[in-house]
């Protein structure tokens, strides 16, 4: 507007909910906390199966009128742990994310991304000021072909440099999921490569989420991704030498507790977004053999609470 960049959906929250960190998912940083999540609209990516299509794609901007201030004292209000800026990539409104986040500091919460990646170096340094925690969302195994056709971007190089910048530049906890996408985005040696690439850059210890499919907006005519599918993808990636190794969106599945890498016992077990065990020891350490397991602070309180409410929208 008048030849200056402006962002319209500033201050205007289209959703917001408290949810367990677990959903966004976040399963290796304060586990248990309960997060209030905010989104706008718009989305720089036209993803075919989108499931927040009816407010990614709307290219009005609308939304609940919220300073920043009110969204980080609403999250308060609620004994939630912190917020967490999804269901569109927080970094097309990262300037209201930012002002909501330093807000939350003041509170003593934390913020969380949950980010496509696709992202600028300045991006990543804005972020330095108030994010302490990403999640990087891959989808298909961040196969060429698959982002051009189903994304309608062209290809996934930016989201590796982010990794990297955020890796070099930040302190940001950070875990990865991919979705796997059946008969379009389910490429095992792409996934062996992706697993590689984060394997030697990012070490084993980051987390990857392989996440289930559901058929959603203009994709309704493929199946959910079959277990099994995914399954061979967590295989790949542990073949490669990342130790913890999730299925997502498959509630009761095995995989989706943390295992010790050394004598193998499970170390959190979960049952969908809920921890219904708890075996590491005041150090975070695996209660069997004594293993360090790199998790980021201890059970929360709140995991025994209601975690689920919506608030905004
Ligand atoms: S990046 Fe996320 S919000 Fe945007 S279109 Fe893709 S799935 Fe939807």
């Amino acid at each position: 507007m008048a030849g200056k960049l402006q962002l319209l959906v500033y201050g205007k929250v289209i959703t917001g909910q408290i949810d367990p960190i677990e959903k966004k998912p976040v399963t290796h940083y304060m586990p248990g906390s309960k997060i209030f999540s905010i989104a706008t609209t718009g989305c720089a990516w036209a993803c075919q199966y989108c499931q927040n299509y009816d407010i990614s794609q709307r290219r009005r901007p609308e939304g609940t009128e919220m300073l920043a201030s009110e969204v980080a004292s609403l999250a308060a209000s609620y004994g939630s742990q912190g917020l967490a800026y999804t269901d569109n990539p927080p970094t097309i409104f990262i300037e209201y994310a930012r002002d909501v986040g330093l807000e939350a500091h003041k509170r003593g919460l934390i913020n969380i991304f949950v980010s496509n990646g696709y992202d600028t170096p300045d991006a990543v340094g804005m972020m330095n000021d108030f994010l302490d925690c990403i999640t990087v969302d891959f989808k298909g195994n961040n196969e060429t072909g698959f982002l051009r056709k189903w994304v309608l971007v062209p290809d996934g190089e930016p989201i590796l440099r982010t990794l990297l910048d955020i890796r070099d530049k930040t302190r940001i906890h950070t875990e990865i999921t991919d979705l796997v996408i059946p008969e379009v985005g389910d490429n095992l040696e792409a996934a062996r490569k992706l697993s590689r690439w984060l394997y030697d850059n990012l070490g084993p210890d980051v987390p990857i989420h392989f996440l289930r499919f559901h058929p959603d907006y203009k994709m309704v005519n493929l199946p959910p991704t079959p277990v099994k599918t995914l399954e061979e993808h967590c295989k790949v990636a542990r073949a490669e030498g990342l130790r913890y190794v999730y299925v997502g969106n498959v509630p009761g599945h095995p995989w989706e507790h943390t295992y010790c890498p050394e004598c193998k016992a499970i170390a959190i077990k979960r049952y969908g977004f809920d921890i219904t065990a708890w075996n590491l020891n005041a150090k975070n350490q695996c209660r069997n053999c004594g293993t360090p397991i790199p998790i980021t602070g201890r059970l929360s309180t709140s995991v025994a609470e209601e975690r689920f409410l919506p608030v905004v929208g």
